[in-house]
């Protein structure tokens, strides 16, 4: 683990064509043995003109067709490896909850989760994290105390402080308490989790004075709810791009709060002609993990938008994205047929309001669910509905809805906005 660090440390610095070159090396290789030895990809990689013996050129990787999570679901087991490589380990299995619809089934191997923890360790180097300290990680399942943040790594890269898990499903409040009596220098969560304690923290005028650094992930961390964060606890927040089925895709530069893409994946993010974007552009998310050969997803469309950034002055060639703007059903649609980002800056102190999730009905109605201390004055519900429509520049009907709690998807993911206006 520590070799590969230092190999990481050598390649992040190589230009980008280098970078891309020698993950063009990796990608013959697995198209290779998915030719080979996948059904799904026999003939589909033939079509494609793709032939082991001969070189593989960025435009007949560009050729091949996308592979979408319906697929996967359909196709499942002709997606399995009849032979993957045994130096590549055990084969294990695993399921996406994601936000909506069928679980998906995937399997991978000891080498896809080692690289998985090559780049979470990373990602602690890169920010400078004391393995010394204590973290709390806010997750699904029980709550409970492990001897190492790297628990299930084998063997353990460093002996660090404790990691404490602490169970996604206990009120707010009740986290809240055990985060006090853990005092953890690092806090780690589902994005929305960790904004909801904060935004809870800033209401109580509870302060984390020992909170040096909050982790996020798997949702889309908006740029009002890192200000949110930062403004409960003055501590650093920074941001994971992963999912359970392709691994470590993305991680915050050291410098600034774009991402890096590492060099496990080779990630796209395509137009809707499927061209390459260019930096500023706002395109599909496309990635092709390059050490998972007991199921390789190959140019899989992950169902997430994102926009590309310029080169990083940081001097690392590693690809840099702007920022990971969510998913389509995510996207306000405006009467013009127009699709946009709703950051909705709606976390106000001045609101009583613990949580919120955006429902749009139709091109004309929203909806504003809301979890409160209290019912919202006139005046104050006004307010709400105002700065939503001058927020997205339209003037939406907007009604309100009062809840006892807004409940999350299995996997714990939960989604600020969501249109039920087709596309
Ligand atoms: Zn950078």
């Amino acid at each position: 683990m520590l070799a590969m660090q230092f190999q990481l440390n050598q390649s992040q610095w190589l230009k980008a064509d280098d970078l891309r070159r020698n993950q063009f090396r990796q990608l013959h290789a697995l198209l290779t043995h998915a030719q080979a030895t996948v059904p799904f990809y026999q003939d589909r990689l033939e079509a494609a003109g793709f032939h082991a013996k001969r070189e593989l050129t960025p435009q007949l990787f560009q050729n091949l067709p996308l592979l979408s999570r319906r697929e996967v679901q359909d196709h499942g087991p002709d997606l399995y490896s009849r032979a993957v490589p045994p130096t590549h380990g055990r084969i294990t299995e695993g399921t996406t909850s994601g936000s909506v619809g069928n679980p998906l089934r995937f399997k991978s191997t000891d080498l896809a989760y080692f690289f998985w923890h090559a780049f979470n360790l990373r990602d602690h180097l890169w920010h400078n994290n004391d393995f010394s300290r204590k973290m709390v990680a806010i997750r699904v399942g029980e709550s409970m105390n492990l001897p190492n943040w790297f628990h299930g790594v084998e063997p353990e890269p460093f002996s660090t402080g404790p990691l404490v898990v602490v169970s996604s499903s206990a009120g707010t409040e009740d986290q809240i308490r055990q985060i006090i009596e853990h005092q953890p220098t690092y806090l780690l969560g589902h994005a929305t989790q960790v904004t909801l304690i904060a935004g809870e923290c800033l209401r109580r005028n509870i302060r984390f004075p020992w909170l040096r650094e909050a982790r996020v992930f798997a949702e889309m961390l908006t740029p009002d709810a890192r200000a949110l964060i930062k403004r409960a606890w003055g501590a650093k927040v920074v941001d994971i791009y992963s999912t359970r089925e392709c691994g470590y895709l993305a991680v915050q530069c050291p410098l600034h709060e774009h991402f890096h893409v590492q060099e496990g994946a080779i990630l796209e993010v395509l137009d809707a002609e499927g061209i390459a974007c260019k930096p500023g552009e706002v395109g599909r998310v496309v990635v092709t993990p390059l050490h998972n050969f007991a199921m390789p997803f190959i140019r899989y469309d992950l169902g997430d938008f994102a926009e590309v950034g310029e080169p990083c002055d940081c001097g690392r060639g590693l690809p840099v994205l702007k920022a990971i703007a969510g998913r389509v059903r995510n996207m306000l649609v405006l009467p013009s047929g127009r699709k946009i980002w709703p950051f909705l800056g709606f976390y106000r102190d001045t609101l009583p309001v613990r949580q919120r999730q955006v429902i749009q009905h139709s091109v004309e109605h929203v909806e504003l669910k809301l979890v409160v201390d209290r019912r919202l004055t006139p005046a104050e519900e006004d307010e709400a509905r105002s700065h939503f429509c001058e927020t997205v520049g339209h003037r939406f009907r907007v009604t309100l809805s009062y809840l006892d709690q807004i409940p999350r998807s299995a996997g714990g993911k939960f989604e600020e906005f969501i249109s039920l206006v087709s596309s």
